[in-house]
């Protein structure tokens, strides 16, 4: 393009005429401004032509307009033609379409700067962008740090696999991106680990706000193949500059609070506070002690009695896991079992529990004790495994133990995909021999129609409703209802947690078939629980109902 010195258009090209979509009648006569985008500002002008004035030539980007309104890049060379004196006679401009290495430098530096599975900042831009925030923040600025897990995803890829995995997380990565304002950066860390910053807070209840809508987010349903998923996550929050100046810091603190929001029961959200820290350590901890005790196979097995309230007699006990451990002291099942499934190592202590069964069953039956069944806490996680059964066979078979005298406790969360693969399980399952029931009953997911589809023997209600049913109208019409409808599918009820001697009257009452609670016994060795079955044989009568 060759312009006068008043930059109208005197002569252009072909390679101009494609290039714009314009033809030299078009422009003839008038400037190039016909072509501006609206993309540069006043003030890029302003340089241009100063570098112009002053070098007689500029060179760059610009985004510019063809004919047809598309905007595109091109790269530009403007020289100026001076005549003898010095003066400006003309204008020549010499472009070319860049579009093409835009699109292939987009793509390059989306792969060095985003997550390709997500399209979020991957884990340097982030670290990034977050050192030149805090460098630029005032001393006012105020900054939250938000780690956000995904709460048992490790299940639902084992389960439903990885092309699932992948699509919930790009799904979950709109949802947050759906929430925040253009200036909070995003994340995905690493497998299901999102950060999220959150920048410029007026309050930190505004961190607050974000927490409980990115979990309604997140709790609403997934819909990937024709299935229906639930998720829930756990939420970490730190904050600039209180908890810390430094990005390492801020996710390390947002992190621990995050494994705390997990251990307090999922689904939820905490804040960083100073004893976390020690949390922290007592985790690491807890993770190496336990696979040592794994090593050693170092945990014992207490037993809970069932009572029929129909016979008054001993029809069955739980098998519960108790640790005692030098440096942490007595460890709790509810503390080291869920994060036993957090980390896998749930699968090698299932196996350790199961043999310590076995073991304590072929014992019973050398004391002529042949016909008290055991049931065991089966964890989602070990569940899913493919070889599960094969491996409980193998055990069982070792120790010449019957599938007859084992039930399989699972929760409500366990199976709450009422999936085919799962009905398959179960019925092979109880075509092996092994009695089936679900275990803390009302307090997961309530889809009741695996109660008729599932072939389950007992279902077993949550000791919450059971403790709170002596003062509570509603736990107690819950209760009741539970026993009925059980019933009717003709599989039979274990109450749990009944501690008073009202609770269990009131549970015969409402027909109620079998009781578990302190008001009977506690959790007891195995020793002691052949002391307790010769009493109970004794004194049952004095202990009808
Ligand atoms: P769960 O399977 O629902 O076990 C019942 C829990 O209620 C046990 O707690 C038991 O000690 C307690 N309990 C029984 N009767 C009463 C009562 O009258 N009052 C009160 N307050 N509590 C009562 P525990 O042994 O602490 O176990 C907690 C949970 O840890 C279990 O809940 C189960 O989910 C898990 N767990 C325990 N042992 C194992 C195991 O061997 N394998 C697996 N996978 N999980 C286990
Ligand atoms: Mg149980
Ligand atoms: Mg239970």
């Amino acid at each position: 393009m060759i312009t006068d010195d008043k930059m109208t258009i005197s002569l252009v090209n072909t390679a101009f005429e494609s290039l714009t979509g314009y033809t030299l009648q078009e422009v003839k006569g008038k400037t190039p401004r016909i072509l501006q985008s609206g993309k540069q500002d006043a003030s890029f002008y302003q340089n241009m032509w100063k570098d112009i004035r002053v070098k007689g030539s500029w060179q760059g980007e610009i985004w510019n307009k063809r004919k047809n309104g598309e905007i595109y890049p091109e790269r530009l060379t403007i020289h100026t033609i001076v005549n003898e004196e010095g003066i400006v006679i003309s204008y020549f401009g010499v472009f070319s379409d860049i579009s093409h290495n835009k699109v292939i430098e987009k793509e390059i530096e989306e792969l060095t700067f985003t997550d390709t599975l997500t399209n979020t900042m991957n884990r340097h831009t982030f670290y990034e962008q977050l050192e030149d925030l805090i460098a630029t923040s005032t001393e006012n600025s105020e900054h939250a740090m938000l780690v956000v897990d995904l709460d048992r995803f490790k299940q639902i890829n084992e389960t439903l696999g990885n092309e699932v995995g992948d699509f919930l997380l790009t799904e979950v990565a709109d949802r947050i991106n759906s929430i925040v304002r253009a200036n909070d950066l995003v994340s995905r860390y690493g497998g299901d680990e999102f950060l999220v910053t959150i920048t410029d807070l007026n309050f930190q209840k505004d961190a607050v706000h974000f927490a409980e809508k990115l979990n309604k987010q997140l709790n609403k349903p997934f819909y990937i193949q024709d299935r229906e998923i639930y998720i829930t996550s756990s939420i970490g929050i730190s904050f600039y500059p209180q908890d810390g100046i430094e990005v390492e810091t801020l996710i390390q603190k947002a992190d621990k609070a995050m494994y705390f929001a997990k251990q307090n029961g999922r689904n939820q959200y905490a804040f960083y506070f100073d004893e976390l820290q020690t949390d922290a350590e007592r985790l690491l901890l807890l993770e190496s002690e336990l696979r040592k005790a794994i090593q050693q196979k170092a945990f014992v097995i207490h037993y809970q009695p069932k009572v029929s309230l129909d016979t008054n007699q001993i029809i069955g006990v739980e098998a519960l896991v108790r640790w005692a451990n030098g440096t942490l002291g007595v460890v709790s099942p509810a503390e080291f079992i869920p994060f036993a499934e957090d980390t896998g190592l749930i699968i090698p202590i299932s196996e350790v529990i199961l043999e310590k069964v076995c073991m304590d069953i072929v014992d019973w039956r050398s004391r002529g004790i042949q016909h008290i069944p055991v049931s065991i806490n089966i964890a989602a996680l070990h569940f899913q495994q493919d070889d599960f059964m094969e491996r409980i066979n193998a055990i069982l078979t070792k120790y010449n133990c019957s599938p007859q005298l084992l039930e399989l406790e699972l929760t409500e969360r366990t199976v709450m995909e009422d999936s085919e693969s799962i009905v398959h399980k179960l019925v092979k399952l109880k075509r092996m021999g092994f009695k089936l029931s679900i275990d803390d009953f009302g307090t997961g997911y309530s889809s009741l129609s695996y109660l008729n589809r599932f072939p389950l023997n007992y279902l077993k209600i949550d000791s919450s409703f059971i403790q709170q049913m002596t003062e509570l109208q509603d736990k107690q019409a819950i209760v009741d209802t539970i026993i009925l409808m059980a019933h009717r599918l003709h599989i039979k009820v274990i109450a749990e947690g009944a501690e008073t001697k009202d609770q269990v009257k009131l549970l015969k009452e409402m027909g109620c078939d079998i009781v578990q609670g302190y008001y009977f016994s506690k959790p007891i060795s195995s020793a002691a629980f052949l002391d307790f079955l010769e009493l109970w044989e004794i004194h049952k009568q004095e202990r009808t109902i």
